[in-house]
């Protein structure tokens, strides 16, 4: 499948790092090294600093995620957050992320909900997936990613289709905060399993879905991936908290939108 031109995105998971405060601190300073048009850029601070980060964002095109929602719209689930109450805080919102996979339990099926209530509410959600290490070894890894979409996605479309704004993150689990990335080439062959495996989920357009790599990106990294066609950027962890890797990041994604444009113009 030959991808038509994406938008470049990369996108800042701070994880459970930064109080308010510091939070508004680092997004504006982040905002302020990375004025790059051809690039989306979104940081997505903990819940408690999204107030902050968006006002710190106010009057930049850099926008704000959250890091999670919860699956239902209301009721007794005491310490969670609805989507609707991300409302005028956050646009884009992280679902599936592999750490809450892994630490709450997360299935798919409840993934699936989640991204019901992000289209809902118009929050843009980002759906991460990704093998372990065992799956990977076990030549088990697109089967694993295949599962996971149809697990959530089949979910997200009962009725309405797959919401088109779906972005998808493709991270390894093995990759996450370990220092080791995945090759570009297998991230890349990767990104096309995802979109073979929305369309085949219904998804219309989907040579058109954003992927993007996490795991483990920095600025020495992110060139490999940005190197392969079907790959439209990065969740970015670890190396989202700082300035001067977020300018190189952000930096070396401009001068692929740009290349990218000039090739589908040329
Ligand atoms: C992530 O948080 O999604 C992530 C990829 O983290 P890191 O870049 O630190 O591996």
């Amino acid at each position: 499948m030959m991808p038509r031109v994406r938008n470049l995105l990369i996108v800042a998971n701070w994880k459970m790092n930064t109080t308010p405060a510091d939070a508004a601190a680092l997004a504006s300073a982040i905002a302020a090294a990375t004025i790059e048009p051809l690039v989306q850029r979104v940081i997505c601070p903990p819940f408690v600093s999204l107030a902050a980060v968006a006002r710190a964002l106010a009057g930049t095109d850099v926008g704000v995620g959250a890091q999670n929602v919860h699956a239902e719209v209301s009721g007794a689930y005491t310490g969670e957050i609805a989507a609707s109450m991300l409302t005028g805080l956050a646009s884009w919102c992280l679902v599936g992320h592999s750490e809450r996979r892994r630490d709450q339990a997360e299935t798919d099926e409840l993934i699936g909900r989640k991204l019901v209530r992000c289209r809902e509410t118009g929050l843009r959600p980002i759906l991460c997936v990704g093998e372990r290490l065992d799956e990977r070894e076990a030549d088990r890894a697109e089967e694993t990613v295949r599962r996971q979409l149809e697990g959530a996605l089949g979910v997200a479309a009962g009725g309405q289709g797959i919401d088109p704004d779906l972005v998808v993150a493709y991270e390894p689990v093995w990759a996450i905060g370990t220092g080791r990335s995945a090759r570009g080439a297998d991230a890349a062959a990767m990104a096309e399993t995802i979109r073979e495996s929305c369309a085949g989920l219904g998804m219309p357009d989907a040579e058109r879905l954003t992927v993007l790599y996490g795991g483990s990106v920095t600025s020495s990294s992110i060139g490999e991936f940005l190197a392969e066609p079907s790959i439209d950027g990065a969740l970015v962890g670890g190396a989202s908290l700082r300035v001067d890797e977020m300018a190189a990041i952000v930096a070396r994604a401009a001068l692929t939108a740009s290349a990218r444009a000039d090739a589908s113009d040329g």
